[in-house]
C-alpha cells in the first residue's frame, strides 16, 4: 500500500475516534447562555455596587406586574426597600442574599423562588464572592411598586457575609 493511502486511512481512523469519542453532556454540565439580556447599569443611589437591567414585561392597566431580569455583580444590593403591591423573585444564576427586617438573611442561589409579601421590609442582593441574577416580578403595582429606604451598610453586609462564607465555600 502507498504511504500516502496509508496515511489517509489512518487520518480518517483518528477523525472518526475523535467524533465518537465526545461524551454527552448531561443537562447539568452544559454551559447556559444567559436567557435574558443584561441590559443597561441601574443608576441612582437605590443600589450599592453595580447592577444591571433589562425590562422583560412592561408596567401597564392590564396586567399591573411589570417584569425585569436584573444582574449584580458580586457585592452589589438593593437599598433596604419595600413593595405595596409585594414582589416575587425568580433566581436565575450565581449565589445572593435575601433579607426581611428583624430576620436573618437567607443564602439563595439559582433555582429559588422568593415571595415577598407587600411592605415587608428587605434587601436582596449578591454575595461578596458571586454574581447573582434574578428575575424581579413586581405584582399589583396599582398598589405602588417600590418605597425605597436607607442603604444596607457595609457593616450589616460584612457580618452577614463573614457567617455565610464557610456555607457558600462547601
Ligand atoms: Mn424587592
Amino acid at each position: 500500500m502507498k504511504n500516502s493511502l496509508k496515511f489517509s486511512i489512518l487520518f480518517l481512523i483518528v477523525l472518526f475516534v475523535a467524533c465518537n469519542n465526545r461524551q454527552p453532556e448531561s443537562a447539568k454540565e452544559q454551559k447556559t447562555e444567559p436567557v435574558f439580556p443584561i441590559g443597561n447599569i441601574i443608576t441612582g443611589n437605590n443600589f450599592t455596587g453595580t447592577a444591571w437591567l433589562h425590562w422583560l414585561v412592561p408596567n401597564d392597566s392590564i396586567f399591573n406586574c411589570p417584569a425585569g431580569n436584573v444582574t449584580f455583580e458580586p457585592g452589589a444590593r438593593t437599598n433596604w426597600h419595600k413593595h405595596p403591591g409585594g414582589q416575587i423573585l425568580l433566581i436565575t444564576g450565581g449565589q445572593g442574599y435575601y433579607q426581611e427586617s428583624g430576620k436573618q438573611a437567607l443564602l439563595i442561589k439559582k433555582g429559588d423562588v422568593v415571595l415577598i409579601s407587600p411592605d415587608v421590609e428587605h434587601w436582596h442582593g449578591a454575595t461578596s464572592i458571586s454574581g447573582f441574577t434574578h428575575i424581579a416580578i413586581n405584582t399589583n403595582v396599582q398598589k405602588g411598586s417600590v418605597v425605597w429606604l436607607q442603604p444596607v451598610s457595609d457593616e450589616e453586609y460584612g457580618n452577614l457575609d463573614q457567617e455565610k462564607q464557610e456555607l457558600i465555600k462547601r
